[in-house]
């Protein structure tokens, strides 16, 4: 699972979803952005634990859905005073997988 989320960042590196960023802030102050690419094809992040939950997506034939979420998620040491700095990437990977292989192809393929 983790090796296919950073192989397919990895191959959409110029996408411009994986140039969103995230905030870390740890507790002394100290905080940086960091691109959705770096945490994704850096494999710095963990695959949390699956839950299932109800969607909050509504639509007229389906209120009920139960779906599975896998957060990832990512620990870093503060280079300031070395706490551990938490985030949870703000996709789930049973969202993210499908948003990276949607991408469109490299342009330069075409020329
Ligand atoms: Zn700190």
């Amino acid at each position: 699972m983790k090796d296919t989320i950073i192989s397919l960042s990895r191959k959409n590196r110029t996408n411009n979803f994986l140039k969103n960023k995230i905030q870390l802030k740890c507790k002394c102050g100290f905080s940086e952005k960091i691109t959705y690419y770096d945490f994704l094809s850096g494999g710095k992040f963990d695959v949390g634990q699956t839950t299932q939950m109800v969607s909050t997506y509504i639509s007229e034939s389906i209120y009920d859905e139960t779906i599975r979420v896998t957060p990832l998620n990512l620990s870093r040491k503060c280079p300031v005073c070395g706490e551990e700095i938490r985030a949870v990437f703000p996709i789930s990977v049973e969202n993210l997988i499908p948003m990276l292989q949607m991408a469109p192809p490299d342009p330069l393929m075409y020329g």
